[in-house]
């Protein structure tokens, strides 16, 4: 039986300083993702804390907070056959010296907070991040 999944997909600030967006958007076409919406936006730190509330008691969060909302990024909507374990996997690891060769995130990311990417990590959350960003 056939899981297309959407799922919410960000370039993160580092990325789009140096733009990478139209680059990192291609690996995902050439990955076979539909790019079903997008936009380049600049959110509120408040806006930050409530999308990584999940991560609120973590150590980093007040950074990692500070920085999604340091510079321009381009949400998506991205779409595919089990797209939301497919995009993780396109992602790589978090921390881009553990990632994997063709991984966006070890061709691109410059740290473990400036990694390039973010990507829902489940149904449940996908839903609630495409929601999050595009509200219609
Ligand atoms: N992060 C960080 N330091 C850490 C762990 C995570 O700065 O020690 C940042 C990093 O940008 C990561 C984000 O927090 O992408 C969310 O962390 P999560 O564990 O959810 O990783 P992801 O799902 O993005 O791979
Ligand atoms: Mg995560």
């Amino acid at each position: 039986m056939s899981n297309v999944e959407q799922t919410l997909s960000i370039i993160k600030p580092d990325a789009v300083e140096r733009n990478l967006d139209n680059e990192i958007q291609q690996l995902f076409k050439d990955k076979g993702f539909q790019i079903i919406k997008e936009k380049k936006i600049q959110i509120e730190k408040s806006e930050a804390e409530e999308f990584y509330k999940v991560h609120q008691t973590k150590p980093f969060y007040n950074d990692l907070c500070s920085y999604l909302s340091s510079g321009p990024i381009v949400v998506m909507v991205i779409e595919k056959e089990n797209g939301i374990l497919a995009n993780r996997e396109l992602m790589g690891a978090t921390n881009p010296k553990d990632a994997q060769e063709g991984t966006i995130r070890k061709k691109y990311g410059i740290s473990i907070d400036k990694n390039s990417v973010h990507g829902s990590d489940s149904p449940e959350n996908a839903k609630i991040e495409i929601n999050f960003f595009f509200k219609d």
